[in-house]
């Protein structure tokens, strides 16, 4: 490593990068981590500001990987994208939610479970036959999947993004705005999309107690949200100031560690029940 006017500069070399010799093992392992049954989802509560009841949930994956243990999405959803698994990975996580759906449904405490969905599925025309048939095979109404698909996503691709969303819309799916205030689009592409909620991303929620621009922000788009004639979702809620705030400006759902962390399937039924 050398100094350069206090700066440290250093040379690249990839055979000493532990990052890209990381990235191509995980590469190599997820195409066999299906078939392994390598993968999990955790739910996180999304509760009621009105009365707060919890009656959905999101799904996130994890991937439970032999020689590192519990890796998170953002490390491997990416990898996914890239090599063309996520149409089947999406897959996978779609027929375990809606599996999902139907055993808390059956057990008393109906739930609608979120999944997440990338830009490469808003591409692939064979989805929302593909959901349709889940969901009637499990012999639940469409209305307990959410959808959510970030901002940024839809904007790879909008016209297509859009024709997707319309015709998944149509079958009783609700989409949600995924990361909401992070993508850049225009307010008149917004009102032609078939959304139902917004989730407005956290890092405009987690410090708004403390941030005067970031609750101006967070009100703006919750107006915004509601002149739309769309709900509100907030992520990323840590604690009771933000809570009283979002309470204040009307905001309709919260999702976050103050009221749970993402938690495996048993664990989320037990606190449904509690609740
Ligand atoms: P996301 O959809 O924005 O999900 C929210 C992320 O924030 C989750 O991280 C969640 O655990 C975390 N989180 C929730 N509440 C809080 C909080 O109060 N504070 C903080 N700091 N974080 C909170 P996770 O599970 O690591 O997922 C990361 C991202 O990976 C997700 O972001 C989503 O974009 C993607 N992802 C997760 N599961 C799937 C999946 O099944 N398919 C696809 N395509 N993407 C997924
Ligand atoms: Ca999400
Ligand atoms: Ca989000
Ligand atoms: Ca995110």
């Amino acid at each position: 490593m050398a100094k350069k006017d206090g700066l440290e500069v250093k040379v690249y070399r990839a055979e000493e990068d532990p990052f890209s010799l990381r990235r191509f093992m995980l590469l190599s392992e997820l195409r066999s981590a299906l078939a392994a049954n390598e993968f999990v989802l955790h739910y996180q509560p999304k509760a009621n500001m009105s009365d707060g009841v919890i009656d959905s949930v999101e799904a996130l994956i994890r991937w439970n990987n032999p020689r590192e243990g519990w890796i998170m999405p953002d490390e491997f959803i990416g990898l996914a994208e890239q090599t063309g698994m996520i149409g089947e990975l999406t897959h996978w996580v779609l027929k375990e939610a809606v599996t999902q759906a139907k055993a808390w449904a059956d057990d008393g405490a109906p739930t609608r479970v979120a999944v997440n969905l990338s830009a490469r599925n808003l591409l692939d025309d064979g989805l929302p036959d593909y959901i349709m048939g889940l969901v009637r095979r499990a012999g639940i109404a469409p209305e307990w999947i959410d959808l959510e698909v970030t901002e940024s996503a839809i904007m790879s691709h909008p016209e297509l993004s859009r024709d997707m969303l319309l015709r998944l819309s149509a079958m009783g799916f609700s989409i949600a705005i995924d990361d909401f205030g992070t993508g850049y689009s225009s307010l008149a592409y917004l009102k032609a999309l078939p959304a139902d909620a917004l989730k407005i991303d956290m890092s405009f929620v987690r410090n708004m107690a403390h941030n005067a621009d970031d609750a101006t922000i967070v009100r703006s788009t919750i107006d915004l949200a509601h002149n739309l004639g769309l709900k509100t979702i907030a992520e990323g809620v840590e604690d009771r100031a933000v809570w009283d705030l979002l309470l204040a400006y009307g905001c309709d759902k919260v999702q976050g560690y103050f009221i749970a962390k993402p938690m495996g399937s048993g664990e989320m039924q037990a606190f449904i029940r509690k609740k």
